[in-house]
């Protein structure tokens, strides 16, 4: 089968250099498997999308040299495919009213029975109903991984209360039909994984690969993040940034190889790509500091 990755950010601000190095390290690893590279946009919660990032992150992604192989896919247009899943999901998931502070005594998780009484007056939320048992998976960067769902995360929301459907549900419903055959995406969401495993199960759609690349962390060890303001790279001048980010991910030779502009560094940074020279921690980049 041939390989298929995608990378999928949020329009929620800017591109910065955390998630250039996410895009980095997918694109790469695909090109290093001689596969496709794809692009899907997650506009999935409009409160917490920032009017122009979707076209300014497709148009950073291009000024560095990475643009999708097929047309992006936009979460926003795809309801119906998320709908379909939802009703094929109809004996595993509950309407739930519990509040955050209903769930407060129970670390936040919701396990098994509800709190919170229905009322007709309010919309639930939807959750998906788990099971005491392991779900482990061996990831490529990483390695193994197991969670407890019923332990660790308790029954989890697919549909949220505004009505739309939540991330964990949308990816699994998105890279399925994309036939992605690996996801290499930011280590934040390693904890999420054991939760997309059991969706697919449920869906019964394969599991890809997994390969969850470090984070870039600021001087306070927070994660950059879009949605918190961090400083977008600067597609005028794509270079130095695309070296910076070669280099926070263990690939220095490439990051030291001499190209006339992004698309021909990254082209010749395939060569240099090799799993086992990959950084796994995340960690503060000097230069940024
Ligand atoms: N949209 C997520 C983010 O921007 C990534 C989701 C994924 O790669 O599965 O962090």
């Amino acid at each position: 089968m041939s390989y298929r990755g995608r990378f999928a950010p949020s329009p929620t601000g800017p591109l910065h250099f955390g998630s250039l190095v996410a895009a980095v390290g997918s694109w790469l690893r695909a090109r290093s498997q001689d596969g496709a590279w794809l692009i899907r946009m997650e506009d999935l919660d409009p409160q917490r999308e920032v009017p122009g990032a979707a076209q300014d992150i497709l148009a950073t992604l291009a000024a560095f040299g990475m643009q999708s192989d097929e047309p992006v896919v936009w979460q926003s247009r795809r309801a119906k495919a998320y709908d379909e899943a939802f009703a094929r999901l109809r004996e595993r998931v509950f309407a739930c009213w519990c509040s955050r502070s209903d769930l407060a005594t129970a670390d936040g998780m919701h396990r098994g029975a509800c709190v919170a009484a229905a009322d007709a007056a309010r919309a639930p939320a939807w959750r998906l109903r788990v099971d005491d048992r392991d779900i482990g998976f061996v990831d490529l960067l990483q390695g193994e991984y197991v969670q407890n769902l019923l332990r660790d995360v308790g029954d989890f929301v697919v549909r949220r209360v505004e009505g739309g459907y939540a991330y964990q549900l949308a990816v699994v419903v998105d890279d399925a039909e994309a036939g992605i055959t690996e996801v290499v995406r930011g280590v934040d969401l390693l904890d999420s994984t054991p939760r997309q495993i059991r969706l697919q199960q449920l869906l019964a759609v394969p599991t890809p690969g997994y390969l969850h690349l470090p984070l870039v962390l600021d001087r306070t060890g927070a994660k950059l993040s879009k949605s918190e303001g961090a400083p977008a790279v600067d597609r005028d001048d794509p270079l130095p940034a695309l070296r910076a980010a070669l280099d926070f991910l263990g690939l220095g030779d490439a990051a030291r190889t001499s190209a006339p502009n992004p698309r021909a560094l990254l082209v010749a940074a395939v060569q240099h790509f090799d799993l086992a020279a990959l950084r796994k921690q995340s960690g503060r980049f000097p230069a940024l500091d």
